[in-house]
Parts: structure tokens; C-alpha cells; sequence
């Protein structure tokens, strides 16, 4: 596995688990050259997707690309990693679970909305806003209220009634 720091080949593997939900293998990596630290996962992939996108076009589903998109929204928050490979692991089920091996590109931007609004809050508005191509400011406003008013309403509605004695 190539160095994503210094570009050597000869890393090393320092610790190897399986994630949480046992989907995956997570391996710890270390590169002898310069010293970068950074983690790997090996996974089941069920079946070739195709990815059609607007313009027609018929692209092989690439994980990866999911993968960096999905990093470019997280860019700079804290987020777990292992948290971010369970969304990506839900999210190519729910495509591989689609039946047909052609998927529109509109359901995956779709799913990976649906996922970062779980995982993070300003990665949810950075893709969104990327994703849905947003050109007026109402958009934005539109999202960011409905995400103001989701975490009050969770729990007003779990609110037990007042018991009077
Ligand atoms: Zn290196």
C-alpha cells in the first residue's frame, strides 16, 4: 500500500482489527520513510455497480471517489474515521441492494446527504451545497433552518407528561 505522504511503497502494517459491525478489516499502517501514519480497510464488495449520470453517461461505481467526495465535506472535523467507513459501507449495501446494477447519481449524492447529516452537520451543508449545485443564498437558509430545528424536536417529543400529585 502506497504511502499517501511520501508516495514510498514499503509501509507497514502495525495493527489489524475488524470494525465494529465486523463489515470490515481496519489496518493501522506506518511508513518506514517518513514516519506517516494512516488506516486502510479491506472489505466484501457483492457485485459491480454502474453509476448513470445526468448527462446519460454510464460510469463504473467507484468507492474511492465516494470515498474522497465524502473526505472533502469532513475536511477538518473531527469525525471518526470508522464512523465514516460504516456510512460508506451502508451506503454501497443500500446501492448493491438496489436490484439493477444501474444506479442514478442522484440516488448516491442522495444517500451520502442522508448519511453526513447523521455523521456531521457542516459536512452535510458542504455536500449538499456541492452536490445540489446551489446558486441562490434561500437554499442554504432553507437547510440550515430545517437542521436548527431537527435536534430540538427529538426530544420534546420523548418528553415524558408532567405527572401531577
Ligand atoms: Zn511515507
Amino acid at each position: 500500500m502506497r504511502c499517501p505522504y511520501c508516495g514510498s511503497l514499503d509501509t507497514q502494517v502495525k495493527d489489524s482489527r475488524p470494525t465494529d459491525d465486523s463489515s470490515s478489516i481496519r489496518r493501522r499502517r506506518i511508513c518506514p520513510d517518513c514516519g506517516g501514519r494512516f488506516t486502510t480497510f479491506e472489505r466484501v464488495q457483492l457485485r459491480e455497480l454502474t453509476v448513470v449520470k445526468r448527462s446519460g453517461r454510464r460510469v463504473p461505481f467507484d468507492r474511492d471517489k465516494l470515498q474522497q467526495s465524502v473526505d472533502v465535506a469532513l475536511r477538518k472535523r473531527s469525525v471518526d474515521p470508522e464512523r465514516v467507513e460504516r456510512m460508506i459501507n451502508g451506503i454501497v449495501r443500500q446501492l448493491e441492494s438496489m436490484g439493477e446494477g444501474d444506479v442514478p447519481s442522484e440516488t448516491v449524492g442522495e444517500l451520502v446527504m442522508e448519511g453526513l447529516k447523521g455523521l456531521d452537520d457542516v459536512a452535510y451543508v458542504r455536500f449538499a451545497s456541492v452536490y445540489k449545485n446551489f446558486r441562490e443564498a434561500k437554499d442554504f437558509e432553507e437547510i440550515l433552518e430545517k437542521l436548527a430545528e431537527e435536534p430540538e424536536e427529538a426530544p420534546r417529543l420523548k418528553k415524558k407528561p408532567v405527572q401531577s400529585e
